[in-house]
């Protein structure tokens, strides 16, 4: 029998490390997961450096982290969101709420869906998590697509969770706004804290993007699980509909769960 694997779906690469570091850090078992980076083609960086360096930077910040998480980092090389044509920081977070309405994006999100399906032919999970879509266009695009892809995974008996999307879940408003689109769409999100004493592994694994983030940032993203409670981390939503038989398990860590 195949081992199973979990497969990530990260909108840029540094996502799934800022919302599940410290869930990938603690984690006991020997499932493979893979963090397949979708807009990996991206020249964001707040070093002064070139184009052509800061495409390069991420990418082996990224490489690094996976080695830190014990992941395998995949890379679609989808330009993210300015090299797609968003000109203003306000269009790419916080301004577009529905992406899909522009036909210069559908050409983006069918490239998505094939992305998707073809790291859910070679990986073969057990398990997807894709972000809740909180905020930055990126991130709401490919919360779109897999949501529908919603009948393909339950087809292939795949379990769906979505992650909280950091930093962009600190703005409590935004996040609801989004669970609520959901539970109006149908969909029945049951939460599931991470309970994680690996936070410090989180903070060196954050601290290696630093073309990507400031140490003030880094703690943000720290101090968003201590709400939560006593060691909590990082929160994860399983998701159903009603017509579905999917059930959650107790507590613990979904790495070790399933
Ligand atoms: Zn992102």
């Amino acid at each position: 029998m195949e081992k199973k694997s979990i497969l990530i779906l990260s909108p840029h690469p540094d996502d799934a490390a800022y919302s599940l570091g410290a869930s990938l850090a603690c984690r006991n078992s020997d499932r493979h997961i893979t963090v397949l980076n979708v807009f990996s083609k991206q020249d964001y960086s707040i070093l002064n450096i070139k184009h052509e360096e800061a495409l390069k930077q991420i990418l082996i910040e990224e490489q690094a982290v996976s080695l830190c998480l014990r992941y395998n980092a995949m890379f679609c090389d989808l330009p993210e969101a300015r090299l797609r044509g968003y000109k203003r920081l306000r269009e790419i977070i916080g301004g577009t709420k529905e992406p899909w309405k522009q036909s210069s994006e559908h050409y983006w999100i069918e490239a998505v869906r094939k992305e998707i399906l073809s790291a859910l032919d070679s990986n073969k999970p057990s398990i997807v998590l894709a972000p809740l879509g909180v905020k930055h266009v990126d991130h709401i695009l490919l919360a779109y697509v897999i949501k529908q892809m919603w009948s393909e995974l339950h087809a292939r008996k795949i379990r769906l969770f979505f992650f909280e999307d950091l930093p962009y879940c600190i703005d409590e408003q935004a996040k609801i706004e989004v669970l609520n689109i959901l539970s109006q769409e149908g969909f029945v999100l049951k939460p599931k804290n991470i309970i994680s004493d690996s936070l410090n592994d989180k903070v060196r694994a954050l601290k290696v993007y630093h073309s990507q983030s400031k140490e003030r940032d880094i703690v943000k993203i720290i101090e968003y699980g201590k709400p939560m409670g006593i060691s909590i981390s990082e929160r994860i939503w399983l998701v159903s509909r009603p017509t579905d038989e999917t059930k959650s398990t107790g507590k613990g860590n979904i790495y070790d769960d399933y």
